[in-house]
């Protein structure tokens, strides 16, 4: 919610047309680009000129969105991007808690003197806005945006294409209304949502109907040769290398999902998934059912952060070392796993 002096600030600042940055964070997921371009839309429909930019490319199953062509990706042209910011009088932050997140953006933020609004779920944020509309318990950003859209009281101008990006992105980040963090308010938004037009069926094909068939066997290969079930732990996990990635083609996005499939398994509360990167460095997610909190174990042990049953981290050990790690740190979090 808006405090009444935020609205005030807000109102004044949104009642005359400005330059707009949009900021998502590095490798943008459904919840980021949606939110990102229905805020884009929201705000042309008032007369602001928008840029939406990403720190880099984002998955082939995300570019159905309205909007996608005018993204400017900083790692291809920087230049633009750093443009974009210094030019912005307004930069609105969706879909993070902390500048680390989006790079090398920071530099031409940093310098920019532009009002911050940050729009997030994530917990713990670090104190980077002039105003930040937060709900660590709001399903996704994209809820979040539509709360706040219906906050300054404009509704009425929720369209086809912000419904169709913001349902993207709450379906998303909910595991497609399925996570603990789905309320009854997440509902509520979504029926809004289709009466203002979002088209549930085609969204979800547009999602999840979008696969080459080559990334179903990369799937299939990793269930089968690479998934380890520890029982004693309640902790599954999946690692994948640069070879084998390779020789299933692997283009981003293509292992989104695969963490769930060890903690589907009945017992199971704790999972991870280890994928080795181009520069050697181990990109690592973690998923977890009920009170087992990889925001923190991922901050303590892994650099990273995100929420209580979602987080990632990184990790510049070899893959075998960071195996190694994470098994002995599964010894010391045994307790906790396993419920006692
Ligand atoms: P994923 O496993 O899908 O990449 O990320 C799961 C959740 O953790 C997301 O909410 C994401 O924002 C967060 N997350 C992923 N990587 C990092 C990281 O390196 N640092 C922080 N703070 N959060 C992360
Ligand atoms: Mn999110």
């Amino acid at each position: 919610m808006l405090t009444e002096k935020e609205y005030l600030k807000l109102k004044d600042i949104l009642g005359t047309p400005c330059k707009v940055a949009v900021i998502m964070h590095k490798s943008p997921d459904g919840d980021a680009v949606g939110s990102s371009l229905a805020m884009k839309h929201y705000l042309e429909k008032s007369g602001h000129t928008v840029s939406v930019i990403s720190p880099n490319a984002y998955p082939d199953f995300l570019k159905w969105m309205p909007g996608n062509k005018s993204v400017i990706d900083f790692e291809k042209t920087p230049a633009i991007a750093n443009q974009a910011i210094l030019k912005a009088e307004l930069i609105v932050f969706l879909d993070f808690n902390s500048l680390k997140r989006i790079g090398d953006l920071d530099k031409a933020v940093n310098k920019s003197k532009a009002f911050r609004l940050v729009v997030d779920h994530h917990p713990q944020p670090e104190n980077f806005a002039d105003i930040a509309f937060h709900d660590s318990k709001g399903s996704s950003t994209a809820e979040l945006v539509y709360d706040l859209i219906t906050q300054l009281g404009d509704n009425k101008k929720i369209h086809k294409d912000i419904a169709n990006c913001l349902y993207a992105g709450i379906m998303t980040d909910t595991g497609s209304f399925r996570f603990a963090s789905t309320t009854p308010h997440t509902h509520d938004v979504v029926a809004q949502l289709m009466r203002h037009g979002a088209e549930a069926t085609k969204v979800h094909r547009f999602i999840d109907d979008n696969n080459r068939d080559i990334r179903l066997r990369l799937l299939g290969y990793a269930v089968l040769e690479k998934m380890k079930i520890f029982p004693d732990f309640a902790t599954g996990f999946i690692t994948l290398t640069q070879s084998e990635l390779k020789r299933f083609d692997y283009k981003d996005g293509d292992t989104e999902g695969l963490v769930n499939e060890p903690i589907s398994v009945k017992g199971i509360v704790f999972s991870a998934l280890f994928t080795e990167q181009k520069d050697g460095e181990i990109k690592i997610s973690f998923r977890s059912k009920d009170k087992f909190d990889v925001n923190q174990f991922a901050r303590k042990n892994f650099n990273g952060g995100g929420h209580v049953n979602a987080a990632g981290g990184r990790s510049d050990l070899s893959m075998d070392e960071t195996i190694l790690k994470f098994l002995n740190l599964l010894s010391e979090y045994k307790k906790e796993l396993k419920g006692k």
